[in-house]
């Protein structure tokens, strides 16, 4: 079985490509991994398709924390070959792909599992974001290594000449390393599935567990409420007060005078709401937004998303 591994840093564009292959016209029964690193799966929820084919990983990162559930999940898969023609698994933000090439390249899967393509996704917009980090910055350099194809997406968010520059940073580093620029993630399904492109001799030498920034420099936070959002707060609230230290929140919210949930993503100073259709059957209207980020004062955090929720808590059907 062929499996793909999509990799890229946190609010990089992950979920929404996988979105566009699984609607993607290509025949393919695709099984999909998920990999969120908060205690809620909002990824999960929010792959369009979310079948018996999708399996979600939560509460660690695959590549350290929770690699025996990354195997399990495989021989989950393996075993339902009559209902899967490829694997799609969708890495969390802060994961080194070392962690999960080694586990796919073990011996025990050579005669089932063949890695198809290793894809890391750029946030063209965000990329220098944290360029004062060394310990970011290698993180993000080890996955674009990793990579038979970077696809350096929301390109429409900056000039050409910043596009260059990535492109020279990236070149800097390693050479011929293939490039699709995007906006959205719209790469063509061709040179995303069936590529076949994954060299096992180019694999990066092994390095220590501690590459992994997951388990160590990152905080997770998590947040619930019953009340419904203002989208306008949200949106100014981020602009205006969200730390630097979040560098990525997303959630499924519910915004007064809406019946419809929405998807929230924050990368940066942007913050996105997206109407979401979660499919049929009774529908929480809990709001649940997940963070991740270094030295968060967790309680500031809280006061910040309460002060965008509206007044009246009861929620209006
Ligand atoms: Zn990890």
């Amino acid at each position: 079985m062929p499996i793909t591994l999509l990799t890229g840093f946190l609010g990089a564009g992950k979920t929404t490509l996988l979105n566009r292959v699984l609607s993607g016209d290509h025949g393919l029964r695709i099984g999909v991994l998920v990999n969120d690193f908060g205690a809620i799966n909002i990824d999960a929820a929010l792959v369009q398709s979310v079948e018996e084919n999708t399996i979600s990983l939560t509460n660690g990162c695959v590549c350290c924390e929770i690699r025996d559930d990354l195997v399990a999940s495989i021989e989950e898969l393996l075993a339902r070959t009559d209902a899967v023609d490829h694997v799609i698994l969708e890495a969390s933000g802060v994961a080194d792909p070392a962690g999960i090439v080694m586990t796919f390249l073990d011996a025990r899967y050579a005669e089932s599992l063949r890695i198809d393509s290793i894809i890391c996704l750029i946030d063209a917009e965000g990329i220098f974001r944290d360029g004062d980090d060394d310990q970011l910055s290698a993180l993000k350099l080890r996955q674009v290594a990793f990579a038979d194809l970077v696809v350096l997406n929301k390109t429409d968010l900056v000039t050409p000449a910043h596009v260059a520059v990535i492109k020279d940073w990236i070149d800097l580093h390693m050479k011929r390393i293939r490039i699709v620029e995007t906006a959205h993630g719209d790469a063509p399904l061709e040179v995303l599935l069936g590529a076949g492109r994954f060299d096992p001799t180019r694999v990066p030498p092994p390095s220590s567990e501690a590459d992994c920034l997951a388990g160590t420099s990152f905080e997770r936070w998590s947040y619930r409420a019953e009340s419904t959002f203002s989208a306008d707060s949200l949106q100014r609230m981020v602009k205006r007060e969200l730390p630097a230290s979040v560098y990525r929140c997303k959630g499924i919210v519910f915004i007064a005078d809406s019946s419809q949930a929405h998807a929230l993503q924050i990368v940066g100073r942007r913050c996105d709401l997206t109407p979401l259709d979660l499919g049929h059957g009774p529908q929480s209207t809990t709001s649940e937004i997940v963070a991740i980020g270094r030295h968060i004062d967790k309680g500031h955090l809280a006061r910040l998303f309460d002060t965008c929720l509206t007044k009246s808590s009861a929620r209006a059907d």
